[in-house]
């Protein structure tokens, strides 16, 4: 049966009607359709770009597919209808298409150098072995690679590049020879310099990041997605450090403070920004409405341009098109309008995934 919805749809401004034929949009009326929406704000679901489903609370690898499952259905039930999943060490191809979660992107394992990133987490290697190591979990993911472009080196006692600059421009062509999009942590000014260089897609975290970097990634479209969530918690890690690596701690407690800045400076540049909670491990599900909220009070973003680094801009960039004609059926509704006060994100009145009324 089709659905039938009317409400403002953002980011226009105008009233419109919109039918929802199995997973897809039309603005052809379909008779004796079911109206499920009659008023309110309309987007096309929330998305959060930085999210891992295949870590349970606490930073173990999940164990089974309902743990993802379970997961999945946090974030969804927050407005979240598709997810990039940024690297997990558990694989779940088998969830891609699953009626009742939302859209997945994702990397396969993280490619981490030896013993310098989490426990258990990714594929650890040396450098011989990086590209060769994209190319296999090119295939694991569908459509991403996650690489950990810097972690603390304990013997330098900081933040350090995870190998040499030739090996790690060598991974992101490896991720694009093998057809996929490569995404990198960094939260190092060293490493994130040599991703940008080499071509990466995507800067997760980037704490590291310069005014003259922010100026390249803008020419380039090289994306960011800041996770300010994550960048909150740098308090409790540089704290637990400080005794053993003091320069360390310092310098993460620095990277955590400029950071608004970085991030309101590449907003303003052009830089693309996509919403991010780096759920998983040690932060919680159905987290994006705060993210947006980070991204608007802290970083300055406007209102509309949060808006649309976490729905239609990140679903675009992410290849799930929108409340388009042919659309994909996938919307969440708000009382009043986000672009006055979005705080109303964090309570949709409506959420339907792949034509289905989710609540
Ligand atoms: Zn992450």
């Amino acid at each position: 049966m089709a659905l039938h919805v009317r409400g403002v749809l953002l980011p226009d401004d105008e009233v419109r009607d919109l039918w929802l034929v199995g997973d897809r949009v039309t603005f052809t009326p379909v008779p004796d359709a079911e109206t499920v929406v009659d008023g309110g704000f309309v987007l096309p679901g929330l998305v959060d770009a930085h999210c891992h489903i295949g870590i349970a609370r606490g930073g173990a690898p999940i164990t089974s597919l309902d743990q993802a499952r379970d997961l999945a259905r946090l974030d969804r039930d927050a407005g979240v209808l598709a997810i990039r999943d940024a690297g997990s060490p558990y694989p779940y191809p088998e969830l891609d298409d699953e009626p009742d979660l939302p859209r997945l992107a994702r990397a396969g394992r993280h490619v981490a150098p030896p013993k310098r990133y989490l426990r258990d987490i990714g594929v650890e290697v040396d450098a011989t072995d990086v590209t060769a190591t994209v190319a296999a979990q090119a295939k694991a993911g569908n459509g991403w690679v996650k690489l950990v472009g810097d972690w603390i080196d304990r013997g330098v006692g900081d933040l350090a590049p995870a190998w040499d600059a030739d090996t790690l421009t060598a991974a992101v062509r490896a991720a694009h020879d093998a057809g996929v999009r490569a995404a990198v942590h960094t939260f190092s000014e060293s490493a994130v310099e040599i991703m940008v260089r080499a071509g990466v897609d995507s800067v997760e975290h980037g704490t590291g990041l310069s005014l003259d970097l922010i100026d390249e990634m803008a020419r380039r479209g090289t994306a960011l997605v800041p996770t300010m969530i994550n960048i909150a918690t740098f308090g409790g890690i540089a704290e637990q450090a400080r005794a053993k690596f003091p320069g360390y701690a310092e310098h993460m407690l620095a990277l955590r403070d400029r950071f608004p800045d970085v991030v309101r400076a590449a907003h303003e540049a052009g830089v693309p920004i996509y919403v991010g909670t780096d759920a998983g491990g040690g932060i919680d599900h159905g987290l994006a409405a705060e993210e947006m909220l980070l991204l608007h009070e802290r970083a300055g973003m406007p209102a509309e341009d949060v808006l649309a680094a976490a729905s239609w801009g990140a679903r675009e960039w992410l290849g799930f098109p929108g409340l388009v004609e042919g659309g994909l059926a996938d919307l969440t509704v708000y009382p009043e309008d986000p672009r006055r006060d979005l705080g109303v994100v964090r309570a949709p009145s409506r959420t339907i995934l792949r034509g289905q009324v989710v609540r």
